[in-house]
């Protein structure tokens, strides 16, 4: 952490903005060890390895879900040896983290390897970037940022970022801010230590399906945001109206992970009802989607893979289509979508 966050933090036990580093070793770059503490009520919470940890009394259902995690052998190499995401494993795959999201065509981003789900939603992932017209010093926060490879890429583009997750794949971040620097935060996305209207940007991918009070989530979301401010959320699980619940829902859960699979109109409503006015929800190019994956897998050219390519070509085609795929999407199967909106 740098001592320019303090600003914009809240002492999640009094919600006071007071907080000060009471002890602190720094590097050339920032904070990477010691404690902060609030005037107000005097909690303290610690600083390692540059994450300030505001878990400090986290719910049954983040426990479980950091404990899952913490437990998951994520990755696995080509001889089959399986790595759970520890300080050891990413010093290991350094260079991997490094090329994410995309990857660097070998054997862990290719079809069986670990990221690759990774490599092909990359994609979404700039797509989505380039749609957000990031300008330089604006305050991005991603939340649920995992690796936090996405808030790196905002970093490189000048933004002023925080990456907030409850997990400690969060360490990964270890490898980025050398490059291009952002605060890391461990911290529930339902109670986030913000003051009201700190960020112009607020994005996501894959995270708020784990929470099961899609308006609470919202809300806090709404009121870090500045008015006018954007929120984007890309990757979250979906299904039809008409369609059942995936049963590896209920093997996630088992597992102790809280996915879970909402219905675009129940997306909608959340964010509506967590205050945001202006929300979309945008069915995103199939043929982009068709196409990543034929690239990333070495498929044949086949002639679905030849009409995907039409149809990268010719965008106003494609539009005409999914048009009349709306509502199929809707209440069968959604595929790729995205979440804007707007405070
Ligand atoms: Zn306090």
């Amino acid at each position: 952490m740098k001592q320019e966050i303090l600003s914009i933090l809240l002492c999640p036990n009094c919600r006071a903005n007071s907080l000060s580093v009471k002890e602190g070793i720094s590097d050339q770059i920032e904070v990477r060890t010691g404690k902060i503490a609030c005037g107000s009520c005097r909690s303290e919470y610690k600083i390692e390895g540059g994450i300030i940890d505001f878990l400090r009394n986290p719910n049954e259902g983040v426990l479980r879900e950091r404990r899952a995690m913490d437990e998951d052998d994520y990755i696995t190499d080509e001889t089959g040896n399986k790595y759970r995401i520890t300080n050891q494993t990413i010093e290991k795959f350094k260079d991997k983290f490094l090329v994410f999201p995309e990857g660097d065509g070998s054997y862990f981003f290719k079809p069986g390897g670990s990221f690759q789900s990774t490599a092909e939603a990359s994609g979404r992932f700039y797509s989505a970037m380039d749609g957000l017209n990031l300008r330089k010093g604006e305050r991005v926060l991603e939340i649920g940022a995992c690796f936090s490879y996405a808030s790196f890429k905002f970093a490189q583009k000048g933004c002023s970022v925080a990456a907030l997750d409850i997990s400690n794949y969060l360490k990964v971040s270890d490898l980025y801010v050398k490059q291009a620097y952002f605060e890391r935060l461990f911290s529930d996305m339902h109670r986030m230590p913000f003051m009201d209207n700190s960020f112009d940007v607020v994005f996501g991918s894959a995270v708020l399906h784990h929470s099961k009070n899609l308006k609470d989530v919202f809300a806090e979301i709404r009121r870090v945001l500045r008015p006018e401010g954007r929120l984007v959320l890309i990757n979250e699980a979906a299904k039809g109206v008409l369609e059942k619940v995936h049963p590896v829902y209920k093997k996630m859960e088992e597992k102790g992970f809280g996915d879970t699979a909402y219905n675009i109109l129940e997306w909608i409503r959340g964010a509506r009802l967590g205050g945001f006015r202006r929300v979309k929800a945008v069915f995103t190019s199939l043929a982009d989607d068709y196409i990543m994956k034929y690239k990333n897998r070495g498929a044949k050219f086949t002639f679905k893979v030849r009409l995907a390519y039409f149809f990268m070509k010719h965008r106003r085609i494609e539009n005409f289509i999914m048009f009349f795929l709306i509502l199929p999407r809707l209440l069968f199967r959604p595929k790729s979508w995205k979440l804007l909106a707007i405070k």
